[in-house]
């Protein structure tokens, strides 16, 4: 099998890895009910998006 001659360096592994990170989630307060929300996605909490209301409350539909 074939194997790397060389063990890398550390400031190689780092500087490959200086990429590797999660960006934080934009969060935005719902204009209807004030919860943080993430942009462009429908409020989890009333269903507010893009001035409509677009997912109806939970306890209306049963
Ligand atoms: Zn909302």
């Amino acid at each position: 099998m074939a194997v790397p001659k060389r063990r890398q360096s550390k400031g190689r592994s780092r500087r490959r890895r200086s990429h590797d990170f999660l960006t934080p989630l934009q969060l935005a307060s719902c204009p209807q009910c004030s919860t943080p929300v993430p942009t462009h996605v429908v409020c989890p909490t009333c269903g507010y998006y893009q001035g409509r209301t677009l997912v109806a409350d939970e306890k209306d539909a049963d």
